[in-house]
């Protein structure tokens, strides 16, 4: 490593101590406030995400909050079915089995890695009430295909926008081309607050008078009155302010990403490598820069070999969401209602996928190594650890 500093796999340390004067300010401004929760630094978050991205933004505590909000939204009967990808975040499944639904997972695209649209009509019964998509990596699904196959069937569209805050399709932002749009704003997102924070974009005004009420324990403006059966999922005023801040940033951040992943894509296109997509009608966000390898064993290596040159690369996900064991051997010994159809596709990418570190704080000369480090691994220099690996068996990297 010769006394060069370790590049992380995620980048959101460099970022918080980057704004640490802005957020210090924004602090002081919401100590002085003395409001914490419902002020103005929400209210200015939600229309400054409605200016940009149209609907009717919520802004919410989590991901997790804004997706259960979503299903809530929807009204479903206990143990209709909503259709989700294979590779996600447990969250997408859990919100939906919080809110009494069956989530019934299906296999992804091996180009885009997401939702597969064929799968996803193979998966439709008369129970399914709505399609999932979930943009992974910050890559937006192919939203005119299943909206086309959601009109078809009568299903509801939500949006898992966790990882694709400002990606867009034919010009549009993700989370308004569906009924839900459902984001995380966690701090390691390539949009986030301090913590844990959420926002949900509803596109039906109907609704949202009904979700806002829901997030905030089912109260009206009047305080001490709860009209429906809510959950506690507001944001608070330091983390709206701070997403507010970066909402400013995220399209400079975006494309300082673009520019990172041009470079990669430019270096590695001779590699035995299936390189992320950047479909002309979808410009990738790369909330994840993942190449997909020939096999687990080159993935390891290939990892083993960053981690030998100071460089964190990581799996996400190194497995299928539904081989969670949440799933496979939960500790309650009762396995939540789900279905699942076979998902190859999404079995590979988790094995021999591997994600490089990609983020706007990332300096030219850490991204030069990171090139330099997967084309030395591919002209041999990584054969070593890979035997080393070969007998570890799969290494953790951290996320
Ligand atoms: C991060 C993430 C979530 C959950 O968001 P939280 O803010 O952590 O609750 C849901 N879905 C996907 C795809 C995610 O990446």
């Amino acid at each position: 490593m010769s006394g060069l500093g370790v590049i992380s796999a995620a980048g959101h340390a460099r970022r918080i101590r980057l704004l640490r004067n802005d957020i210090h300010v924004i602090l002081d401004e919401v100590i002085d406030s003395g409001v914490y929760h419902d002020g103005p630094r929400t209210e200015r978050l939600a229309a400054i995400a409605g200016e940009r991205w149209g609907g009717f933004p919520i802004p919410v505590s989590s991901g997790t909050m804004a997706l259960t909000a979503a299903f809530r939204g929807l009204a479903g009967e206990p143990g209709d079915e909503v259709v989700v990808p294979a590779m996600t975040f447990p969250s997408t499944l859990f919100a939906a089995i919080a809110c009494d639904l069956v989530p019934v997972v299906v296999d992804i695209d091996p180009m885009t890695r997401n939702l597969d649209p064929t799968a996803v009509e193979a998966a439709i019964t008369p129970r399914t009430r709505a399609i999932v998509a979930v943009h992974l990596h910050g890559l937006a699904a192919d939203m005119h295909r299943l909206g086309s196959i959601a009109r078809r069937h009568g299903l509801a569209v939500i949006e898992d926008c966790a990882q694709a805050a400002g990606a867009t399709q034919s010009g549009r932002f993700v989370g308004t081309f569906g009924d839900f749009g459902c984001f995380s704003l966690w701090v390691g997102k390539n949009l986030g607050g301090l913590g844990d924070a959420g926002l949900l974009i509803a596109r039906d005004r109907d609704r949202v008078a009904m979700l806002r009420r829901w997030v905030d324990l089912g109260r009206d403006d009047d305080r001490n009155r709860h009209d429906l059966v809510g959950d506690l999922g507001r944001i608070d005023e330091l983390d709206a302010a701070v997403v507010a801040h970066q909402l400013e940033l995220l399209p400079q951040w975006i494309e300082r990403r673009r520019g990172i992943a041009a470079g990669y894509s430019a270096a590695f296109t001779a590699l035995p490598l299936r390189l992320p997509s950047d479909e002309f009608d979808r410009p990738h966000t790369y909330y994840k820069y993942a190449i997909q390898t020939a096999s687990p064993h080159q993935a390891n290596a290939l990892m083993a070999h960053l981690a030998d040159s100071g460089i964190a690369a990581e799996q996400v996900y190194p497995v299928p969401v539904a081989s969670q064991p949440a799933f496979t051997s939960p500790v309650t010994g009762r396995t939540p209602g789900h279905r699942r159809t076979p998902v190859p596709v999404a079995e590979r990418f988790a094995r021999t996928h591997v994600c490089l570190p990609i983020y706007p704080e990332l300096t030219d000369s850490e991204v030069e190594r990171i090139i330099d480090a997967v084309t030395g691994y591919y002209r041999g220099e990584g054969a070593s650890s890979g035997k080393v690996l070969a007998t570890a068996g799969r290494v953790e990297h951290g996320s």
